[in-house]
């Protein structure tokens, strides 16, 4: 592959990119689909990639879904994807709470959807606040002192569409008032397609609320972190080096992709411009980089 940054991918670079390489690590929104639009293309790349040979993975930074969730939206889309081939950071955070021993007698506290609370309970861990918190207020009396369960022992904060000031001083008692309390960020996006038809607010601008509540950055488990890939190299039989990340945001899926030594190819439909991509601020270089994932299909059939 080019060492040049911001090389455009070719006929010649995508048959190295796809001799050299055994697993394609595909980024979901902006890659696969856009919102609840499947990109153009996708299905024959996929069907190409795997009548190649190449094992395919999915690694999202959504937390809203778990798993399950997301291989039924995989198959409501017409593309047949096992749970096991899907890694999301609503399942990276129950792993990481599973990693580290997460005592079972205590409880998560979750400012985020359905996906992590059912990540956490297939875990087997204790957990409340999601969606069910959403409609909570306070009454912001004179000498109102607002109480949480002291058996909470970590916060997991994701996207939550019902994001509160109640979640958010429930947060900030567990974490300020234990200092053992894991503060747990799934990701850091500043935006997601929560629609089709434009981006919003993402699980960043809810971390950024707690996070500076506390004074206390969190433990970041979706990407650009590389703790999802522990998971699955020990799932699939598989080197980074021999492993493309595409992705269309260059903060955190050409940084996965690179923090953990994978080939990394930037795709245009999604987040990332191509003046982005080459403004003389930007400082992360995917090996390659093409307008869209079908792009892939064409230039090898050349
Ligand atoms: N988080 C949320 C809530 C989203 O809606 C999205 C995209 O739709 C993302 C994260 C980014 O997901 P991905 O890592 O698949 O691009
Ligand atoms: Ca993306």
């Amino acid at each position: 592959l080019p060492n040049l940054p911001c090389a455009p991918l070719t006929a010649d670079s995508a048959r190295s990119l796809v001799d050299s390489i055994d697993a394609f690590l595909f980024d979901c929104d902006g890659v696969i689909w856009k919102g609840d639009k499947l990109i153009e293309g996708v299905p024959e790349t996929m069907e190409m990639l795997r009548k190649m040979g190449k094992k395919l993975v999915f690694v999202t930074n959504n937390s809203r879904k778990s798993r399950r969730q997301y291989s039924k939206k995989f198959r409501s889309l017409g593309l047949e994807v096992t749970e096991e081939e899907i890694f999301t950071s609503s399942f990276a955070a129950a792993m990481f709470l599973k990693l580290n021993n997460f005592p079972p007698e205590k409880k998560v506290y979750v400012v985020g959807e359905d996906g992590i609370l059912e990540e956490l309970k297939l875990a087997g861990f204790e957990c409340f606040g999601g969606p069910e918190d959403g409609k909570k207020t306070i009454a912001l009396e004179a000498d109102f002192y607002f109480e949480h369960d002291k058996s909470v022992g970590a916060v997991i904060v994701g996207l939550d569409q019902y994001f509160n000031y109640y979640k958010m001083q429930y947060a900030r008692t567990c974490i300020s008032e234990n200092p053992n309390c894991l503060f747990i960020a799934t990701n850091r996006d500043p935006t997601g397609h929560m629609t089709s038809a434009q981006e919003w607010p993402g699980a960043g601008t809810m971390v950024a609320a707690v996070s500076c509540s506390v004074q206390k950055e969190p433990i970041v488990v979706g990407k650009p972190s590389g703790f999802l890939m522990d998971f699955l190299l020990k799932s699939f039989n598989l080197e980074t080096s021999r492993m493309c990340m595409v992705g269309d945001r260059l903060d955190t899926d050409i940084l996965f992709g690179q923090n953990t030594g994978c080939k990394t190819l930037l795709v245009l439909t999604g987040c990332t411009t191509l003046s982005e991509l080459q403004d003389a601020s930007n400082n992360i270089h995917p090996n390659v980089y093409t307008n869209s994932l079908y792009d892939l299909v064409g230039l090898l059939q050349k």
